[in-house]
């Protein structure tokens, strides 16, 4: 068994941005679970889209949900979802640049907002980097409709991050949150759930929060 990890740096301005969210972003911390909740859900329509298409997709049988799973004890939350996955190669680049429009439309934002309040700066959207404003450390568990290999993105937003095989994973993307010493609430079912009721209500998949369709 090869079990190669390899490591890269964030582009440039990945890490300014991750440095903001990390360090100034507190006041609008809920909106991470609206960002990886979107995330899944543009992830289950386009596999859906997909599949119109294709022969025979990759573990074409599991039903398209966004999962969210909590643990008080480990605190952690790990948002999951059955869509197009990401193959080691868009996990390298989806996740380690800021080419895609949300976080795009933060930076353009940012300038602007940082004179006056960088508080405000959460409601354009952060994208996937919105994780790190809760999480001290970001696992994420992908494997693409593609069927090739399944990998783990690893990183604690200070510059790097790892990707490494993994074997047994299913189609789509799990995202496990290892959440801040003052962030431990975010492990807890009625704040989580509140949260995607005030911002995700109209997300077109079922929601499952701890078993439950919120
Ligand atoms: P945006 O959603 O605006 O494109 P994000 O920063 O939220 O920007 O996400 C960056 C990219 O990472 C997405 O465009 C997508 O390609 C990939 N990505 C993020 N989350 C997932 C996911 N759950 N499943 C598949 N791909 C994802
Ligand atoms: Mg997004």
């Amino acid at each position: 068994m090869t079990t190669k990890t390899t490591t890269h740096e964030f582009q440039a301005e990945t890490k300014k941005l991750l440095d903001i969210v990390i360090n100034s972003l507190y006041t609008e911390r809920d909106v991470f679970i609206r960002e990886l909740i979107s995330n899944a859900s543009d992830a289950l329509e386009k596999y859906r889209h997909e599949s119109l298409t294709a022969d025979e997709p990759f573990d074409g049988h599991v039903p398209l949900e966004i999962t969210i799973a909590l643990d008080e004890k480990e605190h952690t939350i790990t948002i999951a979802d059955t869509g197009i996955g990401m193959n080691r190669s868009e996990l390298e680049h989806n996740l380690g640049t800021i080419a895609h429009s949300g976080s795009n439309t933060f930076l353009t934002h940012l300038a602007e907002a940082a004179k006056k309040d960088v508080s405000l700066i959460g409601q354009f959207g952060v994208g996937f980097y919105a994780a790190f404003m809760a999480g001290k450390k970001v696992r994420v568990q992908s494997r693409s409709w593609d069927g090739s290999e399944g990998h783990e993105w690893v990183s604690d937003g200070s510059g790097t991050f790892s990707i490494t095989e993994m074997e047994g994973l299913r189609r789509g993307t799990k995202i496990i949150i290892d959440l801040k010493e003052d962030a431990h609430d975010y492990a807890q079912k009625w704040m989580v759930e509140s949260i995607i009721k005030r911002y995700s209500s109209f997300v077109p998949f079922p929601i499952k929060l701890e078993g439950e369709t919120v």
